[in-house]
C-alpha cells in the first residue's frame, strides 16, 4: 500500500508541482494518474520511489516511510518503466532484462530462467531473442522488455511513465491488453502514468485525475463516467469520441433482470437507441430495459455497457 500524506513539491525556481496531495493506493492495485501535460503526475511518481525528494509530508509504502528505506532497497523493489525506451543498447536483451537481478546478487540459474519465464510471458521466444541487442527490435518489442525489465526482480510496486505514448496504436493496444493480463496474474501494485483517457479507462481499477498539481476526482472509471465531480472531468471524459464506437445495442442485452429492481419501474428505452441515449437513461437507474416492438427483449446494466465500450474502443480508433 502506498499513502501520500499532505505531499507537496516546491521545485528550486518555485515552481509548485504537486500540493498537499493526499492519496492512499491499494495492494495489487492498477491505479492511473492522468491529467494535462504540467499537472504533477510524473513529479508525484517519482517521489514515490525517491528520484525526486519530497518538500512537504510524508509518503508511507506498507506504513514506513519512504525516508527511512534503505535507497537501494527502495529502488530494487519498485519498477520502473519509463516513457521513452530506455535500453542499454550496448547490452543483449537478456543483459538488460537482468541488470536489477544481478545487482540482488540472485544465482546465474536463477536469472537464466528468469529471462525465459519473462520473454514467453510477453510472447517473445527466448531462443531468439535473449541474445539480440535492443537495435534488433522493434519499437514495440524493445517496450515490451523495458516492462518485463522492471518486473524482472519481481518488485512489489511498478512505476509506469507514459509507458506507450511513443508506440503506434497497434503495439500500443496489444500492450496494454497484455499488462491488464499480467497485472491479474501477478498481482502487483501499478502506478500507471498516461495523458490518454481512453488507456485510463480501459486499464484503470481507479483513475486519479490532476490538474495543477492537485487532485480533481479520483475514482473507479464507472464513477468518473456517471459522477464526473465537475466540467474538467466532464471535459477529460467528453475527449472519447463516442460516436466513432461501433455500437450494437442488441449485443449488449442481458436476459436477466436484477431481482431487487422492479420492473414496473424501470426505464425503458427502444432497440434503436444510440449511445448517447442509451447512457443518458443509465445515468438515472442502474439498470434499464430495452423494447422491441412493444416488448421487453432485454436488459441493460452499466457494467456491461461500460465493458461494450472498453471492447470497442479499439474497432473505434482504427477507423
Ligand atoms: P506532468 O508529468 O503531469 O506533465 P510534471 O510532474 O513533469 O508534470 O511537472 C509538474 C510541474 O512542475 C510543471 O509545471 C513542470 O514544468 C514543473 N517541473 C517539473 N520538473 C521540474 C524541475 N526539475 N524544476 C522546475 N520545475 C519543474
Ligand atoms: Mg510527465
Amino acid at each position: 500500500m502506498i499513502q501520500f500524506e499532505n505531499v507537496s513539491k516546491r521545485f528550486h525556481d518555485g515552481t509548485m508541482a504537486v500540493k498537499s496531495l493526499n492519496l492512499t493506493i491499494n495492494e495489487g492495485e492498477f491505479f492511473v494518474l492522468i491529467g494535462p501535460s504540467g499537472s504533477g503526475k510524473t513529479t508525484t511518481l517519482k517521489m514515490i520511489n525517491r528520484l525526486i525528494d519530497l518538500s512537504d509530508g510524508t509518503i508511507f509504502i506498507n506504513g514506513k516511510k519512504i525516508s527511512d528505506y534503505d535507497i537501494h532497497e527502495l529502488r530494487w523493489n519498485i519498477g520502473y518503466v519509463l516513457q521513452q525506451i530506455a535500453l542499454f543498447p550496448h547490452m543483449s536483451i537478456e543483459e538488460n532484462i537482468a541488470v536489477v537481478p544481478d545487482m540482488k546478487k540472485w544465482d546465474k540459474e536463477k536469472i537464466a530462467s528468469r529471462v525465459d519465464e519473462l520473454l514467453e510471458m510477453v510472447g517473445l521466444e527466448p531462443q531468439t531473442y535473449k541474445h539480440r541487442k535492443p537495435s534488433e527490435l522493434s519499437g514495440g518489442q524493445q517496450q515490451r522488455i523495458g516492462v518485463v525489465r522492471a518486473l524482472a526482480a519481481d518488485p512489489e510496486i511498478i512505476l509506469m511513465d507514459e509507458p506507450f505514448s511513443a508506440l503506434d496504436p497497434i503495439s500500443r493496444e496489444k500492450l496494454q491488453d497484455d499488462i491488464v493480463k499480467m497485472q491479474k496474474e501477478i498481482k502487483k501494485t501499478i502506478v500507471f502514468v498516461t495523458h490518454d483517457m481512453q488507456e485510463a479507462l480501459k486499464i484503470g481499477d481507479r483513475i486519479c485525475i490532476m490538474k495543477d498539481g492537485e487532485i480533481v476526482q479520483v475514482g473507479t472509471p464507472n464513477e468518473l463516467i456517471y459522477h464526473p465531480i465537475n466540467d474538467f472531468v466532464k471535459e477529460f471524459i467528453g475527449k472519447i469520441n463516442y460516436n466513432e464506437i461501433h455500437f450494437d445495442l442488441e449485443n449488449v442485452l442481458s436476459q436477466t433482470h436484477d431481482k431487487n429492481l422492479e420492473l414496473e419501474k424501470m426505464s425503458l428505452i427502444p432497440i434503436t437507441s444510440s449511445l448517447q441515449q442509451t447512457l443518458k437513461a443509465l445515468s438515472k437507474q442502474d439498470q434499464i430495459g430495452v423494447e422491441k416492438e412493444g416488448e421487453i427483449i432485454g436488459y441493460l446494466n452499466r457494467q456491461s455497457i461500460i465493458q461494450h465500450l472498453l471492447n470497442n474502443l479499439k474497432e473505434g480508433e482504427e477507423e
